[in-house]
């Protein structure tokens, strides 16, 4: 497939995913990519110089229509998101990420364009189906009969069916995916955004470096999730537009950990063991979630594979030798 000159926009490219996400298309042989965020240039994650890169608030249908003219694929990753801590305590923020996608589609349908992604996520599934800690697995028809993570939540499972009716109305190729706890280097690590394996991370190197062994764990550390290494996603991500997947598809890791077994690894490659205190009344969110990978398996004959254990050690070095330059 020769897809070099196809015109492409990443929004959210200032972001962790976005970032990976454009050095990816470059690597596929893509040419010509419209990188857009709203931060300043300087506060972007990874910055191309290949690319065409546009500081935009995608909450403006203006500024929307602007970053889709003369593209013809689109990849939506732009949102105000976060870790638990972020999202249990932003819920208007988070659903005010509405306006984003509401105003790419538009923009997107109005400038011909052919492909529209949208990084959905499994806090679309209904809370009834992750009780058990032992969860075998979210099926993508487990995010029906509604009842999302609040806020958040909500916001992604209305944006999936606005890409649907857009696609079924207007036949605009939506493609949706449903990413399960993304981590990796050149991430958020600290400022209260971050998620549990970066947050784990810094506790751990920071323990290291202070001398201080010990560390926070936010909830009883029974509670468990699956993590999804950051080349994966990318990759999962690209495979996924460039199908013929209609519907909403799992991107998630298949191995299941508790937070406990977490801090073990990450204590593991750090090599040290800290002493643990547990914050039972700090945002824990639900208390098992999986990623059940048939149907990717089925579409796409692809799962995410990095190990945890593999993952983790890149991830850490790079937290620890952030830390290490402060
Ligand atoms: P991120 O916060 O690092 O990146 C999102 C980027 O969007 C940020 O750089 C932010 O500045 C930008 N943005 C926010 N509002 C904007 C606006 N109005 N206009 C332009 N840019 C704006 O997050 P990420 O981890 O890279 O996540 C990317 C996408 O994947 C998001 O939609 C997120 O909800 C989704 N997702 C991520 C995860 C995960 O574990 N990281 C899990 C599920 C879903």
């Amino acid at each position: 497939m020769n897809k070099k000159n196809t015109p492409v926009l990443v929004c959210g490219a200032g972001g962790f995913i976005g970032g990976y996400l454009v050095d990816y298309l470059f690597k596929q042989g893509y040419t010509q990519v419209r990188a857009v965020d709203m931060k300043p240039l300087d506060e972007w994650y990874q910055v191309f110089d290949a690319a065409e890169n546009l500081t935009l608030d995608l909450n403006e249908k203006e500024a929307c229509y602007k970053a889709s003219q003369g593209m013809e694929e689109v990849y939506n990753l732009a949102a105000d998101m976060g870790g638990m801590g972020f999202i249990e305590l932003n819920k208007a923020l988070c659903m005010l990420s509405v306006l984003i996608n509401t105003h790419l589609l538009m923009a997107a349908r109005d400038a011909g364009v052919k492909r529209f992604f949208y990084a959905s996520s499994a806090c679309v599934y209904a809370a009834g189906k992750q009780l058990d800690p032992k969860n075998p697995g979210l099926k993508e028809a487990d995010a029906y009969p509604a009842m999302p993570e609040d806020g958040y939540g909500w916001e992604k499972l209305f944006s999936e069916r606005m890409c649907r009716h857009f696609m079924e109305d207007f036949g605009i190729k939506t493609r949706v995916a449903r990413y399960h706890n993304v981590y990796g280097p050149i991430g958020t690590y600290d400022g209260g955004r971050e998620k549990a394996p970066a947050a784990i991370c810094r506790k751990v190197a920071t323990a290291v470096l202070s001398g201080k062994h010990e560390i926070e764990i936010w909830g009883d550390g029974e509670q468990t999730r699956s993590f999804t290494y950051v080349d994966d996603c990318v990759e999962g991500t690209f495979r996924l537009m460039q199908s013929n997947v209609a519907d909403p598809l799992n991107i998630g890791s298949s191995e299941l950990v508790s937070i406990n077994e977490l801090v073990s690894i990450v204590e593991d490659i750090a090599g040290v063991k800290l002493e643990r205190r547990y914050k039972l009344d700090a945002p824990k969110g639900v208390r098992g979630r999986n990623s059940d990978n048939t149907l990717i398996l089925d579409k796409l004959d692809w799962e995410p594979r990095t190990t945890l254990r593999a993952g983790l050690e890149r991830n850490y070095a790079w937290v620890y030798d952030q830390l290490s330059k402060k």
